[in-house]
């Protein structure tokens, strides 16, 4: 490794946190919370207003069945098996439900980036 490569190396290595910081700084900035993921013994279904908005972004089919894009099975038996304690609506809901909310900002390391607008 030549001088420059090293330089660039040191110049561009930073921690994982610091990563987050700074997309929180300037593209994650309008999230106001941060909701801890939390594990539930049973699923929380969506509410039947959720559902709506999930049929209605075919995310949701006829039957009540979930077709998430990019969502694996797998990922999705573990998904319905999460919930949060939304910081908006103040109840516990799904993680599903959370997943496709329209605050949903992004989650990282077991926690949600919520937007907190008001539904
Ligand atoms: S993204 Fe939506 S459901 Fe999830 S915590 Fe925020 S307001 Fe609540």
């Amino acid at each position: 490794m030549n001088y420059v490569d090293r330089t660039l190396c040191t110049t561009i290595h930073i921690s994982v946190t610091q990563l987050i910081a700074l997309i929180m700084s300037d593209g994650i900035s309008a999230v106001k919370y941060q909701v801890t993921v939390k594990q539930v013994d049973k699923y929380i279904k969506p509410t039947e207003q959720a559902k709506a908005d999930l049929q209605s972004i075919g995310m949701m089919d006829e039957k009540g069945k979930l077709k998430l894009k990019g969502v694996s099975p797998k990922m999705l038996k573990r998904m319905k098996l999460e919930a949060v304690d939304c910081p908006v609506l103040q109840k516990e809901i799904g993680f599903v439900q959370c997943y496709v909310c329209k605050n949903f900002q992004s989650r990282i390391s077991g926690q949600v980036y919520c937007i907190g607008n008001p539904l």
